[in-house]
Order: structure tokens, then C-alpha cells, then sequence
């Protein structure tokens, strides 16, 4: 029962010019195969036949190696799914309501989201986690994320925006505000309403 790399659901260059096709290629096939790879290699007994999520909510019991790997699969495996060819624009229905709720506007959203991304120091994650329906933003360093138990940021992740270098450097090198400006438009919002939907 060894976890498994998920095909991407579109082509390499499906989120062109946004991100680059030699970006994805690496970032899938190299990185998050990696991940994979590693949780395994780092996982015994039982503990092979447990979802990632049961992993992740005790992973203070576990090995930094199972933290970091376990952390990576979940978060690409996220990521891959949020994002789609001809992306972008505005969310709408429940979705839409809930962030005016928590942010105003959909551009205090946007602003705080992307402050969130820019400001996590060195590797991790810019997140939008719901707790009981209610939205916030945070961040968390390296692989961590809100389901783990050693996270400051708690809650179900609805959306997550990867901010390590890998994710980003061949096309946009060391300018990070300019990956999260141009990410808004490969965000698959009809994916992120179904997380939050379900994370109610
Ligand atoms: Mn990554």
C-alpha cells in the first residue's frame, strides 16, 4: 500500500506563460516524485497502510523525514489540482461569500494571500484553510501544512500556493511578487469551491 505519484491533470506546458512547461516537468516528475519516494522509504509497520492525513495530524510522533516527505506529497498533490489551463478570474457562489466575509473584498483576499506567500522567509507554503466554514490565511515553513499538529496554522487547507524556490526560479529567478501576480491566473476556482464544500 505505498503512496503514489499522481499523474498531473494537464500537460506540462498547460499553465504556460504563467508557469513555465520546464518548471512543471522538474517540479512533478523530479520533486514531487521525490517526495513520494522518500515516504515510503521513511514509513514502517502500520503506519504504510495509514491515509496521509491520519499521518499528518500526529506528525509530531513521526520522523523528520516522514514531516518532510509526507508534507511535500500532501501539499503537490494539492497544488497540482488548484491550478488548470485558462484559469483565473473570481470565485463565485459560497466560496465568493465566504471570502468577503473574512476579507472584505476579493482584492483584500488577493492582497493578503500573496502578502502571505511573499513574506514566508526562505522555502514553504501560503495557504487559505477553513475552519468550520470560516476562512483564514497564514503560512508555514519547508513542507509543513495546517493538518499537521506541530503547525501555528490549523485548519483544512482550501487552497495552497508552493513559494520555494523550485517552484518558480527558471522563469521568474529571484522575484517571487512577480510567480504569486501571475499565479492568479491558473487558479482553478471550481476545484477550490469543491474543497471548501466539502471541508464544511
Ligand atoms: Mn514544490
Amino acid at each position: 500500500m505505498a503512496f503514489t505519484l499522481p499523474n498531473l491533470p494537464y500537460a506540462f506546458n498547460a499553465l504556460e506563460p504563467h508557469i513555465d512547461a520546464k518548471t512543471m516537468e522538474i517540479h512533478h516528475d523530479k520533486h514531487h516524485a521525490a517526495y513520494v519516494n522518500n515516504l515510503n522509504a521513511a514509513l514502517t509497520g502500520d503506519d504504510v497502510n495509514k491515509s496521509i492525513e491520519d499521518i499528518l495530524k500526529d506528525i509530531s510522533k513521526y520522523s523528520p523525514a516522514v514531516r518532510n516527505n509526507g508534507g511535500g506529497h500532501y501539499n503537490h498533490s494539492l497544488f497540482w489540482t488548484i491550478m488548470k489551463q485558462g484559469g483565473g478570474g473570481a470565485p463565485t457562489g459560497a466560496l465568493a461569500d465566504a471570502i468577503k466575509a473574512a476579507f472584505t473584498s476579493f482584492d483584500e483576499f488577493k492582497t493578503k494571500f500573496a502578502g502571505a506567500g511573499a513574506t514566508r522567509f526562505g522555502s514553504g507554503w501560503a495557504w487559505l484553510v477553513s475552519n468550520g466554514g470560516k476562512l483564514s490565511i497564514g503560512s508555514t515553513p519547508n513542507q509543513d501544512n495546517p493538518l499537521m499538529d506541530v503547525s501555528e496554522l490549523k485548519g483544512t487547507p482550501i487552497m495552497g500556493l508552493d513559494v520555494w524556490e523550485h517552484a518558480y526560479y527558471l522563469h521568474y529567478q529571484n522575484r517571487r511578487p512577480d510567480y504569486i501576480t501571475a499565479w492568479w491566473n491558473v487558479i482553478n476556482w471550481e476545484e477550490v469551491a469543491k474543497r471548501f464544500a466539502s471541508a464544511k
